[in-house]
């Protein structure tokens, strides 16, 4: 093939004359020299280096690393991250207890509450745990001692089962021997008031704690029970504790305290209530509810239609499998949100 191109160039060579002739014949030297062939020989060298170069490298920046070493660090990087979220784990279930055992330092010191210096003796030990109440109806009777304490112990006695009754202290005044066969029939006494007036309870912290120490020193002096469960005057949420009530509440969880609003209201004190009302009103909500706290009345405006109304509300719950228990502060409380207040 050289040799016919040399022919070829050579056959050219009589026609063209002067520089042109001067610039063919370098040209035909380059081609057939042994320069030529160096720098062909040095540039498919160069070729077959670059090729495979920029292939293998084309194809490892777009692979998963083979190199069994950064699998062994990606592997053992997943195990540190699994690790520290164990870790972060442990430590959220840590936070966890103990904040709840600041809760119960909380309770047993009091290190954060304003009136800690106020009534030091309003202290009782809070509940370990909630029981299951699951089908159990708390009767609790209000404002009694009064009219109709008698009469419903009467018929609590008859169906062998236990009631709580919310005191009010002055109504204790003269009726000490019937409080104190509340507690030796086995009932549970709770604290709801001395004075049942809500402007002088409701009006500061200072109000209710002096109006609640009165009435639980009463209890305690006529029946050496300190009450440790208590129900306020008109529920939790009413229309006269809306400045204090958050502070009151907080003030007695943290001295061990449980209150208990109601989720059976039987509107048995309502001026049109009948035995048939109260019945029909506490059997319809008892239904809805996994236990019951009924609100009734032996006291203040109670009215014989209560009385009337107890025997078949007990004996047509028991047909149905419920029973019935009195309260302690172990029974998970009762409370309303907001909103819903009725009188108490
Ligand atoms: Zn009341």
């Amino acid at each position: 093939m050289i040799d016919h191109v040399n022919t070829g160039l050579h056959r050219q060579v009589p026609q063209v004359k002067g520089q042109i002739k001067l610039r063919r014949s370098s040209q035909i030297s380059y081609l057939g020299s042994v320069r030529f062939f160096k720098h062909l020989i040095i540039g498919v060298v160069l070729v077959m280096l670059i090729l495979p170069w920029m292939a293998m490298t084309g194809v490892y920046s777009r692979a998963e690393p083979a190199d069994p070493d950064i699998a062994g660090q990606l592997g053992e990087l997943a195990r540190q991250q699994e690790a520290l979220l164990q870790e972060l784990e442990d430590y959220k279930s840590e936070n966890r207890l103990l904040l709840q055992e600041l809760d119960k330092a909380r309770v047993l010191y009091d290190f954060d509450s304003p009136y800690s210096q106020l009534h030091p003796e309003l202290r009782v030990s809070g509940p370990q745990e909630y029981i299951d109440s699951t089908k159990v109806i708390y009767l609790t009777f209000d404002d009694g001692p009064g009219v109709n304490t008698r009469a419903v112990l009467k018929i609590l006695d008859k169906y062998n089962i236990k009631a709580t009754f919310f005191v009010v202290g002055y109504a204790i005044e003269g009726r000490e021997e019937l409080l104190r066969q509340i507690v030796e029939e086995g009932h549970t006494i709770g604290i709801h008031s001395y004075s049942h007036v809500y402007k002088e309870i409701y009006n500061s912290v200072e109000g209710f704690l002096d109006d609640f120490a009165k009435v639980s020193n009463k209890i305690e002096e006529v029946t050496g029970i300190k009450a440790d469960i208590f129900r306020f005057p008109g529920g939790s949420v009413n229309s006269f504790n809306e400045g204090w009530g958050n502070t009151i509440i907080s003030e007695m969880l943290s001295r061990g305290y449980r209150y208990y609003d109601w989720n059976v209201g039987s509107s048995d004190v309502a001026a049109d209530a009948t035995a048939g009302s109260i019945y029909n009103a506490v059997i319809n909500q008892a239904h809805s509810h996994s236990y019951s706290v009924v609100l009734l009345h032996d006291g203040g405006g109670s009215k014989a239609r209560t009385v009337e109304a107890l025997p078949q509300i007990i004996e047509k719950l028991l047909s149905e499998g419920y029973s019935f228990d009195k309260m302690t502060n172990q029974v998970k409380p009762t409370v309303f949100n907001t909103g819903s207040y009725s009188r108490g």
